[in-house]
């Protein structure tokens, strides 16, 4: 498939006329071709218009249909083939094995939501029948469903060109919602992003759905993005990126006429607590499997393992000096671009400086273009409640140990922290006792909690929560991965005393799409 440098918007391929970019492949240092033609304003309102056309005949299309658009995406996005991975690979540096794995997600997302479509669960069919008879005053007859909250606007991740961008999650969930989606392609993957948005574009023609369900935007700065989240025909927004880049963008959406919601997953340090029984008894062992998480994919993980607590001790130096020489033989590879490998420098330089702050370990240099440097810091508990920035996400292969005195440390440390999307766990049976005192802390700061593994590894599953407290998320009741994503873009409608003819299928007396639904206070499936 040739990448042309145009956008998608509905059927038409348009080429952007306020000005272009290209591409920068960040392991050769130097910008490729094609040149990307960037949208305006017009092309904004071009995309929004025809999804807001599109939203009410998606959403009324048999959910047959749209299980069928889910599964041809993921057909279109396979055929592809290897021109996909080629071109993630130079626009972000990450390993074909590793990109054909993220494929292999992606794929499978767009299957399960296919098949939570059909489900028909997600629906939340709810059924009161009429009391007519009810004194002192009768009940009316009073049906629910849930529908989709109207086009929502996507912003992929830098960090995952595939599963966390164009076909991504969101997009994924915001579909399956019946959601018509605009997406604003992010500016370190064009092409994958227009490899991508073209075989959504197919998969909607495939179906015979309308055009708008799906369009796709190029922009220089921040300019289209934020017309984007401003358009009144935009009900909600999808975002993974920086805590900066969230935060704008909610402040723009909060600030509309009429307000909507930003679902955006932004920063976490993702904590570790090493406890005493299982830190005696595997100590070394976890400190060679949380130095292999650290610096998987570079360190570029959301769920990066970036804060680790101890107990101070021998046990915990004996962590420390493993980890520092396993760290100490990773070299520096190259980050996803020249802009976070520069932050990432920055930051772990500003960290050395801190007092309190000892770097313990740093991998190797190598000649390699945008290239992060592992690092490992140490300080104490006082130090880290004291200074704020070491709490702070740094994006890349580094993580601080913290080491506290005793219980009550750990757990002052602990309630310290803002909100992640991970804690983990590395316990045996002797720490229950001190993991039962701290899982109501961690209940309240994080969106998953998990026991002897690393947090790196995202499962896509109906459990699956990747969410969190701010500043993980710009909403902590919601997740971006797994089944749970869809409730995100759908609210509810409820139906009082409506004629039989005008209810909707899912709420009609035959249940004619055989649907599970609440009926007077029973979960029946007729
Ligand atoms: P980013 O700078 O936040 O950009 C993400 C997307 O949002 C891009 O499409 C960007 O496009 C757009 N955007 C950013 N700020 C905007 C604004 N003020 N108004 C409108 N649109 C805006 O994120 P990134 O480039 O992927 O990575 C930068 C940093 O994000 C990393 O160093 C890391 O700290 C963090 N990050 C976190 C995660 C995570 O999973 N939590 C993942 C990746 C990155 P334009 O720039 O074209 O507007």
């Amino acid at each position: 498939m040739q990448i042309s440098g145009t956008m998608l918007l509905g059927a038409d391929a348009v080429r952007g006329t306020q000005g272009e970019m290209r591409a920068f492949a960040p392991a050769l240092g130097k910008e490729i071709e094609p040149a990307f033609g960037l949208g305006g304003p017009a092309d904004v309102e071009r995309a929004c218009a025809l999804a807001a056309q599109a939203f009410d005949p998606f959403r009324a299309a048999p959910l047959e249909t749209r299980a069928r658009l889910l599964e041809a995406i993921a057909e279109r996005i396979l055929e592809i083939g290897d021109e996909l991975i080629e071109r993630a690979h130079l626009e972000s540096a990450l390993a074909k094995a590793r990109l054909e794995g993220e494929r292999g997600r992606t794929v499978g997302q767009l299957r399960l939501f296919a098949s939570l479509v059909r489900d028909g669960r997600w629906c939340g069919a709810v059924l009161d029948s009429a009391l007519p008879e009810r004194k002192p005053l009768p009940r009316s007859d009073l049906r629910a469903q849930r529908i989709g909250l109207g086009p929502v606007a996507v912003f992929g991740a830098s960090n995952f060109p595939l599963a966390f961008s164009v076909a991504g999650g969101d997009t994924a969930s915001a579909l399956a919602a019946g959601c018509p989606v605009v997406v604003k392609a992010h500016p370190a993957h064009p092409g994958t992003s227009e490899l991508v948005g073209r075989a959504i574009q197919r998969a909607v023609a495939d179906v015979g759905l309308p055009a708008g369900v799906f369009s796709l935007l190029f922009g220089g700065g921040n300019a289209v993005g934020e017309a984007l989240v401003a358009h009144p025909a935009i009900k909600a927004v999808g975002f993974t990126g920086s805590r900066g880049g969230g935060l704008a963008l909610a402040r723009i959406a909060a600030q509309r006429p009429e307000p909507i919601p930003v679902y955006a997953e932004m920063s976490s340090v993702n904590p570790m607590f090493v406890m005493p029984a299982a830190l005696a008894a595997r100590g070394e062992a976890l400190a060679k499997g949380f130095v292999e998480s650290l610096t998987l994919g570079v360190g570029q993980f959301c769920t990066n393992p970036g804060l680790v607590l101890g107990f101070d001790g021998p046990d915990l130096d004996r962590f420390v000096s493993v980890a520092a020489a396993a760290l100490e033989q990773k070299t520096s590879q190259t980050m996803l671009t020249a802009g976070i490998a520069a932050s990432y420098r920055d930051a772990v330089g500003a960290r050395a400086q801190l007092a309190g702050v000892e770097r313990v370990a740093q991998g190797a240099e190598s000649e390699a273009h945008c290239a992060a440097r592992p690092a490992l810091f140490k300080t104490a508990a006082v130090d880290f409640i004291e200074q704020h920035t070491l709490g702070d996400e740094i994006f890349g292969p580094t993580s601080i140990v913290v080491a506290c005195r005793d219980e009550a440390e750990l757990l002052r440390v602990a309630e310290h922290l803002e909100g992640q999307l991970t804690a983990t766990l590395q316990i045996d049976s002797g720490d229950h006792a001190l993991a039962r005192r701290l899982l109501p802390v961690l209940e309240r700061k994080a969106g998953r909690i998990l026991a002897n593994g690393f947090p790196t590894g995202v499962e896509v599953s109906y459990a699956m929560v990747h969410g969190g407290p701010f500043p993980a998320t710009s909403d902590a009741r919601t997740t971006s991965v797994g089944a749970m994503a869809i409730e995100r873009f759908l609210r509810p409608v409820c139906y009082q005393d409506l004629p039989a003819d005008l209810l909707p299928p899912a709420l009609q007396d035959d249940n004619p799409l055989a649907l599970w639904r609440l009926r007077d206070g029973e979960l029946v499936r007729n």
